[in-house]
């Protein structure tokens, strides 16, 4: 089956440079686009990529694009410039969190230029980004999905076709809904065990080897203990895939309780100017009920 041969990343952020880099060990990278065009210096030293001024220019050196971006504005006005630049044939991978509609709308702008879409935005935070090792969950045509299989797997380790274009999308948005529950818990748990004057290092080793155990508290538990909210994944983000999440649900006429509780969290820390920090500065407001100072 033919593949693609010249793979364009856009996006260098705390999520694409290290899939960056991953498509290079792969031999898969020839160029990158970052708006700040600085970013792209250390990664075209170390991986030999082309260095693109600007989206149009990257295209047109790419017959496929992997595009992680911040939110739906940003993707679609980048997907209106790969419209207009790329050939016909290519494919553009979007790793963003973005909404279902944004995903069609993506979908349907490239097609116009007979151009090919996946929704494939990934889980598994900036460790899994680092290692190659992210959850990959894909909408779009099957045959594409099989010819991209290549990058993909460059990039996770459980790369799933969930159906046509936009399945990806809600998919991640399942996955919000658990990511803020499990936060919530575990933030709160370790502030509770904090005030219960228990040592946090053995809370984590025991509780997290037990039924409580997770993702989040074994890779967050540790620098949570330590007042500590390094990136991660930014509070600003996650209330954004939130919002997307509440007009999903809002249009089925639900709220869901969890998600509007973590909004209204969210926009604390935001107000209180931790919204850069990562999600696990939930457990800031947990240990504030109390009383745990500085
Ligand atoms: P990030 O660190 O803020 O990076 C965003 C990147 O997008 C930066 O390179 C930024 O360029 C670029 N960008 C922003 N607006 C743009 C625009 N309008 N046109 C072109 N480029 C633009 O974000 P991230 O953490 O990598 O997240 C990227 C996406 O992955 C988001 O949708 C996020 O929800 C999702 N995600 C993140 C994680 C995580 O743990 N961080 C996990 C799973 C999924 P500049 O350098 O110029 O700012």
């Amino acid at each position: 089956m033919n593949t693609y041969s010249k793979l364009g990343v856009i996006g260098l952020g705390a999520m694409g440079y290290p899939m960056a880099l991953n498509l290079h060990k792969a031999g898969l990278l020839t160029a990158a686009y970052n708006r700040t065009h600085a970013k792209i210096g250390a990664l075209a030293k170390e991986t030999g990529c082309l260095a693109a001024n600007d989206v149009s220019e990257l295209a047109k050196n790419c017959d496929a694009i992997v595009l992680c971006v911040p939110a739906d504005r940003d993707v679609l006005e980048v997907v209106e410039r790969l419209a207009a630049n790329l050939q016909q044939g290519a494919l553009v991978i979007d790793c963003s969190t973005v909404s279902t509609a944004t995903a069609r709308t993506a979908a349907q702008r490239l097609a116009k230029n007979k151009i090919d879409f996946l929704d494939c935005p990934v889980s598994g935070g900036t460790e899994g980004a680092k290692q190659g090792t992210l959850a990959i969950m894909c909408g779009g045509d099957e045959k594409v999905f099989a010819r991209a299989q290549p990058i993909l797997s460059a990039l996770g380790k459980h790369i799933v076709l969930m159906g046509s274009v936009g399945a990806g999308q809600a998919t991640k948005a399942v996955n919000q809904i658990a990511v803020a529950g499990i936060a919530q818990a575990v933030s709160e748990a370790l502030a509770f065990a904090e005030a219960e004057g228990l040592p946090l290092d053995k809370v984590i080793e025991v509780v997290g080897s037990g039924a409580a155990g997770s993702w989040f508290m074994s890779h967050r538990g540790p620098s949570m203990a330590e007042g500590r909210y390094p990136l991660g994944f930014k509070v600003a983000l996650h209330e954004k895939d939130l919002k997307i999440v509440q007009r999903m649900a809002a249009a089925r006429g639900v709220q869901l309780p969890l998600v509007e509780m973590t909004l209204l969290h969210y926009r604390h820390l935001l107000e209180s100017g931790h919204g850069n920090e990562d999600i696990s500065a939930l457990h800031r407001l947990k240990r504030a009920l109390f009383k745990l100072g500085d």
